[in-house]
């Protein structure tokens, strides 16, 4: 066993049940759903937090993504929407440090909520400054 619970069911140490598997990407069904159908979509490499991914490695998991989104919209699970969730760091509230996006269906009353302060209507001046912090950064 290693010390990544999520290396250990890419290397098939730890079961999980997988609805798909490349040489980059591993998805499988979250221990803990917080809605039916709830998937992780890991890099097989391991990576701490999002933000470390190589962009064709995250290229390739956001294209999987892609494709188990249309698959479960499709499927016999009748879910009426779908929400993308990814954490990092602990105050993002990331708990497994092997980076991976949360693919959540949606059903009406699921009881599934993200808690925010909205802030109304800043002002433009406010957001335009923001967007140009942002923005220096080469990207
Ligand atoms: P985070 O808060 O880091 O974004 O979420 C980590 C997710 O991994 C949680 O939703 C948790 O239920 C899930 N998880 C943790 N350990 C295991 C495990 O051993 N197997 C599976 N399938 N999911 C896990
Ligand atoms: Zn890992």
């Amino acid at each position: 066993m290693s010390t990544c619970i999520f290396c250990d069911i890419i290397e098939k140490k730890s079961p999980a049940s997988i609805v798909y598997e490349d040489e980059i990407v591993l998805a499988f069904l979250d221990i803990n759903p917080v809605t039916k159908g709830h998937l992780l979509v890991i890099p097989k490499k391991h990576f701490r937090i999002f933000t470390d991914l190589d962009e064709t490695t995250a290229s390739h998991l956001f294209e999987i993504t892609l494709k188990l989104s249309k698959a479960i919209r499709e499927s016999d699970l009748n879910c009426e929407g779908l929400n993308l969730f990814l954490a990092e760091e602990q105050i993002a509230m990331q708990k497994v440090f092997h980076a991976h996006i949360h693919l959540i269906p949606r059903y009406h009353n699921d009881g599934f909520g993200i808690k925010a302060n909205f802030t109304m209507y800043p002002l433009r001046k406010e957001l335009n400054t923001i967007a140009s912090q942002i923005k220096k950064q080469k990207i």
